[in-house]
């Protein structure tokens, strides 16, 4: 997985995160799209959540600002919400 945030490459974050609830709503939005997939290349790693929430913020802003795709911006604007609390 690539890090959204400050793009290193790292391992973890698996799937299993999901939860059925998130798996769902991601159904709902997105029919045919392989959550799993998309999972596998958007998540955020343990360093950049191990940062202070403004640093992280800042970090978020950057890249979802770079990012050109729609589809990819919503998940990480989501990533990022969810690693807020
Ligand atoms: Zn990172």
């Amino acid at each position: 997985m690539k890090c959204l945030l400050c793009e290193k490459e790292s391992k973890g974050m698996p799937h299993a995160r999901v939860t059925p609830d998130a798996r769902k709503w991601h159904d709902q939005h997105f029919p045919g799209m392989n959550l799993d997939e998309v999972l596998a290349k958007t998540g955020i790693c343990e360093d950049c959540i191990a940062l202070p929430p403004a640093e992280r913020k800042k970090l978020a802003k950057k890249a979802i600002d770079h990012e050109k795709n729609e589809y990819r911006r919503e998940l990480m604007e989501d990533a990022v919400k969810k690693r807020r609390n």
